[in-house]
């Protein structure tokens, strides 16, 4: 089976954010594969081990996207290739999503392609569907379970009620979230593998995408959150008792209880 795991580098989540001049920074901190996306390239390398195949991990970013794919590698998928091209700067989603399906599409004859629940940056979670549009392939969000039929998928989707089980003819577009599975942590072997690899780079042109793309949604600006200023105040008294009939005062007084 020929599988796709489309892949994004983020801040790690520790990093602190800050908002320069409109724009939003993270400084020095380190950049990790999208936490989501190690989900969905443990899913991409199960699949390969239970069905035979090959996994492809496709990225589109800066060249220092280059690591989050060799993270991938290092898990254990087979190819990497990074989609780079100037054009792609200040892309929406849309611009993302048509590129995302053009790379998939000159890779040819894919069954599946996995994608994270979300970025944890951007964090709009529409990629995976956005994506599958594009292709004209079914499109299957928040999956937690995929099991393998003849030429088809039996998916158990994670919602607010439960789960929703569907299936869907192949070839089509999953989304995962964190109750799929436990993404293994890179082997040695697969580090130095990785460190190894030749990751392809591919231009807008070399997938089709010519021309100027101008974005739907543009972002003018980022503001930080107001800051809340708080105060707090000590109930003193002599013993447990004092202090709680203080406190139990100071409540009905600010009308909390
Ligand atoms: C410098 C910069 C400028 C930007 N300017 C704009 C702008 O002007 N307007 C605007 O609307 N957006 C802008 N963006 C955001 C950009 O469009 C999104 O980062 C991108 O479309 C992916 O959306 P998301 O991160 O919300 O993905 P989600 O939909 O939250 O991600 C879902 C899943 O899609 C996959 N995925 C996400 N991104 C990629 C990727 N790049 N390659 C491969 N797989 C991926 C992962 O599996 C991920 O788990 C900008 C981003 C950057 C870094």
């Amino acid at each position: 089976m020929n599988i796709v795991v489309c892949v994004k580098q983020t801040p790690d989540t520790a990093a602190t954010i800050s908002i320069e001049e409109g724009k939003a920074t993270w400084g020095d901190a380190p950049l990790v594969l999208n936490p989501w996306d190690e989900y969905a390239v443990e899913q991409a390398i199960l699949t390969r081990e239970e069905l035979g195949g090959k996994v492809t991990a496709l990225s589109l970013g800066p060249e220092e996207a280059r690591e989050a794919l060799k993270l991938a590698l290092a898990m254990g998928c087979d190819e990497a290739i990074l989609i780079n091209d100037p054009l792609f700067e200040s892309a929406d989603t849309l611009i993302v999503s048509r590129a995302l399906a053009a790379g998939i599409m000159k890779l040819g004859e894919v069954e599946l392609v996995f994608f994270g629940r979300a970025s944890v940056d951007s964090d709009s979670g529409v990629l995976g569907s956005q994506t599958a549009r594009r292709l004209g392939w079914p499109s299957i969000s928040w999956a937690a379970a995929i099991s393998h039929h003849e030429g088809a998928i039996e998916v158990e989707r994670m919602i607010d009620e439960g789960r929703q089980v569907v299936r869907s003819s192949l070839p089509a577009v999953i989304s995962v979230v964190k109750e799929i599975n436990e993404p293994r942590y890179p082997s040695f072997m697969g580090i130095r593998k990785a460190s190894k690899a030749e990751i392809p780079t591919w231009s807008a042109e070399s997938i089709g995408i010519d021309g100027s793309l101008s974005p739907a949604v543009t972002w003018p600006e980022m503001f930080a959150p107001q800051v809340k200023s708080a105060e707090c105040e000590f109930i003193a008294g002599q013993s447990a008792q004092e202090i709680a009939e203080g406190l139990a005062d100071r409540l009905i007084a600010e009308k909390v209880i």
